[in-house]
């Protein structure tokens, strides 16, 4: 058995009268692909905000490594190493992908010209080979927002690998990309959790995507948890199918 990285137990959020989580709770082992799926507004990216102290929770617990951070803000959880990409991607579309990665990573300086004089060779160099993993080298200096939107989704998940995270939450890393990238996206996420050794939590809607890359798949429907198993007991569970065809 794997260590458990984040453990979610009965966590519940309301927003006003819509209840968006209710008594969710979930286990993310080391070193796995874990996947969270659901139909439309079950309240998967709302489980993320969560655990990323994006709001406070109404109730339950959320265990990073063992350690409570239902009560932390979104910085002290970054930091240590529990990081999320979203679902539209915030990149800065008048700067470079270089310099977009060299921003990711928090840094003290007031100007961007004090921020880009400090950077280290290694921090670049570290930026043009994240670049190349992602098979982005070669667009390197263009500007970010001249980017396809796949391109940018690259870029967006290159620049969450620039802070070398323990898990890495993606929030449907695959929406809007046509299939050439979305087949290259999943490579590169399985070599990121592969060979750099990154805990991997995928909400995804395309179910061919997250069936390929998830070892363990949750699957939410109207804020609470409906079943979860691998993706052949997900595949075929009819609860899983009656919430998908009954959203459509
Ligand atoms: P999903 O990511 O599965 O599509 P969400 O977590 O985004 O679902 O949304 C779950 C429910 O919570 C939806 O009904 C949505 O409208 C509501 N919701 C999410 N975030 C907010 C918010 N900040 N304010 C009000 N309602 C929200
Ligand atoms: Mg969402």
């Amino acid at each position: 058995m794997n260590p458990t990285m984040i453990a979610v137990e009965k966590v519940s959020k309301s927003f006003g009268g819509v209840r968006a989580n209710h008594e969710v709770s979930i286990s993310v082992p080391e070193g796995k692909i874990t996947g969270l799926i659901g139909p439309n507004g079950s309240g998967k990216t709302t489980l993320f905000n969560s655990i990323v102290g994006y709001h406070p929770i109404d109730g339950g617990s959320i265990k990073f490594e063992g350690r409570e951070i239902s009560n932390l803000l979104v910085p002290q959880i970054a930091r240590l190493g529990l990081l999320r990409t979203f679902q539209q991607t915030r990149i800065y579309g008048e700067m470079d992908c270089v310099k977009n990665m060299l921003i990711s990573v928090p840094h003290r300086h007031t100007t961007l010209a004090d921020m880009f004089r400090s950077y280290s060779a290694e921090q670049k160099e570290k930026a043009e080979a994240l670049l190349e993993f992602v098979g982005l080298y070669q667009k390197r200096f263009l500007l970010s927002g001249d980017l396809s939107f796949g391109q940018q989704k690259l870029l967006e998940f290159a620049m969450a690998l620039m802070n070398e995270p323990k898990v890495l939450l993606l929030d449907e890393p695959t929406a809007g990309i046509n299939p050439t990238l979305i087949n290259g996206l999943i490579d590169r996420l399985k070599r990121a959790n592969e060979e750099f050794g990154i805990t991997l939590f995928v909400i995804e809607h395309n179910m061919r995507v997250i069936m390929n890359l998830a070892e363990h798949i949750y699957c939410l429907a109207h804020g609470e948890m409906l079943a979860e198993g691998d993706p052949d007991e997900i595949q075929n569970d009819q609860r899983v199918i009656d919430a998908y065809l009954g959203a459509h």
